[in-house]
């Protein structure tokens, strides 16, 4: 019932509704996860308060401290008071990892198909040009060669932003080409996982990534060529049970979350309270599963000493 109905016949009408027009909003890049989106105020020394753009603070989840953009991005995306790792893009990585002018990709003409036609809330073909369109990737990992302090080696580097890092075809077949190529080139392997797991938009053609990158990387080690592991936050599911957990050396990051299946399934399935700490690199590191955990701003030179160590 409207107020035209109720209003008695000689009563006032109410002035017609005017539809203002929409305003036009600028289209914005959209911002990682862990972005603030409220605007925080500053307050200056007159004792106003001013706004201060959308996309300039970001709060750390380690320490609950507003910290710009700015700085983080000279920190290498880790927090200067709590020392959090911030989920970082695949060529940030590149960036601090690789020598200068070093990297020459490769594979990079490969991008997924919809093999089986899915439909969800979008489709799968949607959400690829979403985050194709968002991320400037054509999927979730880059893979090349490069120098790490003059030593040459195969590199990939997986990007969670692009759909959680899921491990689609595309990403298995990049990391097996890369895996493959060293050892023709017999080249040492460093990968930089980061994952959500499998990636269900490709049921068993995710799936099957597993055993084609396991099966790469044995014939790498077959030929006597290292291979190390760069946990992040989070590698996790079916990326964690292959290539990331079978590296001669598994090196993560701070206080990555790192395991298969998530804490509740585990909690629910077996219903047994589950220790602190757990899925945490430093609770792997205490159970043997990680070797060391080392901090970003050390990961070049540590990756640089560990090849000069095995004589790459
Ligand atoms: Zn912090």
């Amino acid at each position: 019932m409207n107020s035209k109905e109720t209003a008695a016949p000689d009563s006032p009408q109410p002035a017609p509704a005017v539809e203002s027009p929409r305003p036009v909003l600028p289209s914005h890049p959209i911002p990682p996860a862990d972005q603030v989106f409220d605007k925080p105020r500053e307050v200056t020394s007159s004792g106003k308060k001013k706004d201060i753009p959308i996309g300039v603070w970001t709060r750390c989840k380690g320490c609950g401290e507003m910290l710009t953009n700015m700085l983080l991005d000279e920190n290498q995306k880790v927090c200067p008071k709590c020392q959090y790792h911030f989920t970082a893009r695949a060529s940030e990585r590149l960036e601090w990892l690789a020598d200068e002018d070093s990297f020459e990709e490769v594979d990079d003409n490969l991008s997924s198909v919809d093999a089986l036609g899915f439909k969800g809330v979008s489709s799968y073909i949607e959400k690829l040009t979403h985050y194709q369109k968002s991320t400037g990737l054509v999927d979730a990992v880059i893979s090349g060669f490069c120098k790490i302090d003059g030593h040459k080696t195969g590199l990939a580097i997986m990007d969670f932003s692009f759909l959680g890092a899921s491990m689609g075809s595309v990403v298995g077949e990049r990391i097996t080409r890369i895996i493959e190529k060293s050892t023709k080139k017999k080249l040492p392997v460093i990968l930089i996982n980061a994952s959500g797991g499998a990636r269900m938009y490709e049921g068993m053609l995710s799936l099957m990534q597993m055993a084609k990158t396991s099966g790469a990387l044995a014939r790498h080690a077959q030929a006597g060529l290292p291979y190390i592991s760069v946990l992040t936050n989070p590698t996790m599911a079916g990326v964690m049970a292959s290539y990331a957990s079978l590296g001669d050396i598994i090196v993560s990051e701070p206080q990555a979350m790192v395991g298969f299946a998530g804490a509740r399934v585990i909690r629910e399935t077996t219903r047994e309270k589950l220790p602190a700490g757990f899925q945490t690199a430093e609770f792997l590191l205490d159970r043997g599963l990680i070797d060391m955990i080392v901090h970003r701003k050390k990961m070049k030179s540590t990756l640089a000493n560990l090849l000069d160590f095995m004589g790459c």
